[in-house]
């Protein structure tokens, strides 16, 4: 990015109606607790000023990336680009059984608003760290369920700025992936149908739910989830790391989870580095023991792309 434009962009980007903040770290806005400064973190606060913030940056060919909830992302020691987060688009309001929740809107948000108006349906996604505009683009799911399932309406912005509507059917909704993935799309709300329940069975629900994650996945360290994708249905990638020896094996700050071997975890200091080369190695002793290669489920950023 060049220098002498900076403060231009900053001002523009700050005056289409963000928040604008430079050398922010990324450690802070990812579970993992992984990453150094963006040169530009950015957060609109409508959908008009993320629309002509993404104008923009594609006009000066800015290097940028939109970030949810940061969970299911590494970041690098340092980025320079610009970030964008979906953290001020929050709108969250019901009308009956239909719920409309803007991207940036914390997954627990959307489910404790269901709670409290009465609505049953999501109880599944309980605990499900991120954002519903993150959740949707890669149909994140749990516990037999996803959350495409429950998506009556998508608004996503095109490559021109421009707000399109889908429906469910048309959202290419499949294991972690929806069109949003190959269209390039940036989610800016949903529109969710669930049914009217009962407070005190959605409550029962979700603590089941919630209990299940804590016993099965290591939530007293900052991770992104799951590493890997699952090659094919009976191919259980904790198992097999397990195995193979590797659970707790680690690099710089970044072990294989002790708990829960599909998982890495920060247990202090970790950057992406020792995240790759975790990666990497599992990675290929997964290949050599099995023959299956291993894509990732987590996102890893480079500096610049
Ligand atoms: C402890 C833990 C448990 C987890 N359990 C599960 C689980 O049970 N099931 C599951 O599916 N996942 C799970 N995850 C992974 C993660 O929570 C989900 O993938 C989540 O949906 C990611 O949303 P996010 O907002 O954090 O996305 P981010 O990490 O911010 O971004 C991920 C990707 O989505 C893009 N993106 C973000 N917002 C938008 C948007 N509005 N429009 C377009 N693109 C966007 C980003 O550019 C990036 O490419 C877990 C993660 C952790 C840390």
């Amino acid at each position: 990015m060049a220098e002498r434009n900076l403060t231009d962009y900053f001002a523009s980007l700050y005056l289409s109606g963000a928040d604008v903040r430079l050398e922010e770290p990324l450690e802070w806005h990812t579970t993992i607790r992984i990453g150094g400064p963006a040169r530009v973190f950015v957060s609109p606060y409508s959908v008009e000023s993320l629309s002509e913030a993404l104008y923009l940056l594609k006009s000066e060919e800015l290097p940028y990336k939109i970030i949810g909830g940061g969970s299911n992302v590494i970041c690098p020691d340092r980025y320079e680009g610009v970030i964008v987060s979906t953290r001020n688009l929050n709108l969250l309001r019901s009308d009956g059984v239909k719920v409309f929740a803007q991207a940036g809107t914390s997954i627990n948000s959307l489910i404790w608003h269901c709670l409290a108006e009465g609505l049953t349906g999501i109880e599944f996604l309980t605990g499900l760290p991120g954002s519903v505009g993150g959740a949707i683009l890669m149909n994140a799911g749990a516990f037999g369920g996803e959350i495409g399932d429950r998506v009556n309406r998508v608004s996503y912005l095109d490559g021109r700025g421009k707000v399109i509507d889908v429906d469910s059917k048309n959202a290419g909704f499949s294991y972690r992936n929806s069109i949003f993935k190959s269209v390039g799309g940036i989610v800016v709300s949903a529109e969710f149908l669930l049914e009217k329940g009962d407070r005190s069975e959605i409550k029962r629900k979700m603590k089941e739910i919630l209990e299940k994650r804590i016993s099965k996945q290591p939530l007293e360290y900052p991770s992104a989830g799951s590493v890997f994708v699952r090659p094919k249905p009976d191919f259980y990638v904790g198992s097999t790391i397990e195995r193979l020896g590797l659970k707790s094996l680690r690099v710089g700050g970044a072990e294989v989870s002790q708990k829960h071997a599909g998982f890495i975890v920060n247990r202090g200091g970790a950057c992406q580095k020792d995240v790759l080369t975790l990666v990497e190695t599992i990675r290929k002793r997964v290949e050599e023991a099995t023959g299956v290669i291993l894509s990732t489920e987590i996102e890893i950023w480079k500096e610049v792309e």
